[in-house]
């Protein structure tokens, strides 16, 4: 009998993101380094008696077999073949959905991991990640974890040199709905490659908190962000609101999310709580490496 198993799936933040071009396949060609956060999702492994996979979610919006999840348990039972025992996949959501923070990819990324040890198919991580970037681009960099630049649609993965812990604020406005496509078709090619990343990898590689801070303290780390500000006036109040704290808030993927990154716990907690009292979904994290994330 196979064990029970409790899995981790972490929210990404994109310290920084960088649109090239539109590629010829109707894709956008990015460069993004992406860092994972302790707030999460929580999916349950269990064994059951009949053969395939069953699903659960604690949001019904989500509860179809489009759910990421599904689509992952799909291709890995495709990929093993048949007489695999059978499981209950239960997903319980902590991260906010289409807000930019690849909830979506890391419990599709965590349901790939968490089956082929379940399963005991001793497939590679590289082979999961090919698996992975078949349903989504951001897949791949969920299965690296940590802190890792993403190249090509973001399925081309280079590891970096681990982000030092950090609190994070994270805070997003009510009810402010954008789809991914939405965005990028809003991008006009004249903000293509910029920011160009340079001093954010120099920050990192350097391990220089200093240079890191510069960064952020542009205001502007995100090509999507520059498309998408001018198309919603609240979410730039509520980027104005979130650095009236003194914080150097940056949008996540194509937002509506926004982060911050501060050494400080008794400002982070002041923060979160000026999010909230003002009508925000806010949240107190904190960075993590993949040595971190937990696994019964
Ligand atoms: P994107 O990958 O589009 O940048 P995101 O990070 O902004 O996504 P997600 O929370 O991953 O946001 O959700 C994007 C969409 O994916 C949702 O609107 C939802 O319909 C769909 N979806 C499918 N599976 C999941 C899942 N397990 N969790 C959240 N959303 C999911």
């Amino acid at each position: 009998m196979h064990a029970a198993m409790i899995i981790r799936a972490p929210a990404k933040i994109n310290l920084g993101l960088t649109v090239h071009q539109r590629r010829p396949d109707g894709f956008h060609e990015i460069s993004t380094v992406m860092q994972q956060l302790s707030l999460s999702d929580t999916i349950l492994l269990e064994p059951r008696r009949e053969q395939g996979y069953s699903f659960f979610c604690s949001d019904p919006v989500l509860s179809g077999n489009d759910n990421l999840v599904c689509r992952a348990a799909a291709l890995l039972s495709k990929k093993a073949g048949p007489l695999l025992p059978g499981v209950k996949i239960s997903l319980y959501k902590g991260i906010p959905v289409a807000a930019g923070l690849g909830g979506g990819s890391s419990d599709a990324a965590a349901v790939l991991k968490g089956l082929n040890d379940f399963w005991r198919l001793g497939l590679s991580t590289a082979v999961l990640m090919d698996l992975g970037s078949q349903i989504g681009s951001d897949i791949p960099y969920c299965l690296q974890g940590g802190t890792a630049l993403a190249r090509g649609r973001g399925e081309k993965i280079t590891p970096l040199p681990g982000l030092p812990f950090y609190w994070v604020v994270l805070a997003l406005p009510p009810g402010l709905s954008i789809s991914t496509g939405q965005v990028y078709s809003a991008l006009d090619p004249a903000q293509y490659r910029h920011p160009p990343l340079a001093p954010l990898l120099r920050a990192l590689r350097e391990r220089q908190d200093a240079l890191l801070f510069d960064w952020f303290s542009r205001g502007m780390t995100n090509t999507l962000e520059k498309a998408i500000l001018p198309l919603y006036p609240r979410l730039e109040g509520f980027k104005s609101r979130f650095s009236s704290l003194g914080l150097f808030p940056a949008m996540s993927g194509s937002g509506p999310a926004f982060f911050a990154l501060t050494g400080n716990l008794p400002a982070a907690r002041g923060a979160v709580r000026a999010l909230q009292e003002t009508g925000n979904r806010a949240f107190l994290c904190w960075t993590v490496s993949p040595e971190q994330q937990t696994k019964e």
